[in-house]
């Protein structure tokens, strides 16, 4: 499974930090980020956290 988060979407609302129990955080510089190389466990946060995002920011693949 393959997370990706486009910065040049991401407007840094958090939404998804807010959901995913901790899969995303803010970086140091304020930048959204994953805080661990994503697993099939984290599918469904993941895929609950690009639901969650307005801007439609992250995607969830199968590469
Ligand atoms: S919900 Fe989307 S726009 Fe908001 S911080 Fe997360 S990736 Fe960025």
């Amino acid at each position: 499974m393959k997370v990706s988060i486009d910065s040049s979407l991401c407007d840094s609302h958090g939404q998804c930090i807010a959901v995913s129990e901790g899969l995303f955080d803010f970086d140091t510089d304020g930048t959204t980020v994953l805080t661990t190389d994503a697993t099939e466990e984290h599918r469904p946060l993941a895929i609950l956290a690009a639901a969650s995002c307005p801007s439609l920011a992250i995607s969830v693949s199968d590469a």
